[in-house]
């Protein structure tokens, strides 16, 4: 049976929004990315949008009890993959215990594991349409039209967490605050391991087989 509910784990650049993105649309899943999800806030200029920005652009996490409530508000009790979600032992705790008071549990975490340069390469090359949310690579895959979305039309951009500064510390608080979630869910026994060093397709083909 297909899984319904699965976490995409795994640091800044692995791939995960590109993953879920494919696989949610195959599986008829919500695709829940909390990054999108605070990016459309900030915006929108929300309450919490304004309060995420801070966080976002210097590379750092929302506070865990703001996340916990943007992400509960968006949940269904259907099918989904959650990207970007959870980060900290905090969040998971709490989608674990979310998950129980409807007698529900994850089907699988799936980890994306990408080499430190690798990450790095892709997110300095990464370009996002302001518009949609797209997202494309100068390198690996480029949009039709230099700087325009072939979605939508839209400008393509740089993301302020994309810029050098922003990534070194997004990829130490990977280290520090959500590495530790790869033991917290190997101890369940609920992880895949994916190498996702490769291209978008070719990791596509060798992870169909192991998903959960
Ligand atoms: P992403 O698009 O997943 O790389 O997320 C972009 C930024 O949004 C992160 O660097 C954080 O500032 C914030 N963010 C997204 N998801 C979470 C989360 N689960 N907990 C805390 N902050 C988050």
């Amino acid at each position: 049976m297909a899984s319904n509910r699965m976490v995409f784990l795994g640091p800044p650049g692995a791939g995960k929004g590109t993953h879920a993105a494919w696989l949610a649309e195959d599986r008829g899943l919500q695709h829940i990315s909390t990054g999108d999800m605070l990016r459309v806030a900030v915006k929108a200029g929300t309450e919490i949008g304004l309060a995420a920005k801070v966080y976002m652009d210097q590379g750092k996490l929302i506070p865990d009890d703001i996340m916990i409530d943007v992400l509960f508000a968006d949940i269904s009790d259907t099918g989904w993959i959650l990207d970007g979600f959870p980060r900290t032992v905090a969040q998971a705790e709490a989608l674990d215990k979310r998950l129980a008071e409807y007698a529900a549990e994850l089907d699988g975490v799936v980890l994306f594991e990408v080499d430190r340069q690798t990450l790095i390469d892709r997110l300095m090359a990464r370009m996002t349409c302001e518009a949609c949310g797209a997202v494309y690579n100068r390198l690996h895959r480029k949009p039709l039209v230099e700087g325009v979305c072939d979605v939508c039309g839209g400008k393509l951009q740089q993301r302020v967490d994309d810029r050098p500064e922003a990534v070194t510390e997004r990829l130490a608080v990977y280290d520090k605050q959500t590495r530790p979630l790869v033991e917290f869910y190997d101890r369940t026994s609920r992880l895949t391991r994916i190498d996702a060093r490769g291209a978008i397709e070719d990791v596509r083909l060798a992870m169909e087989p192991l998903l959960p």
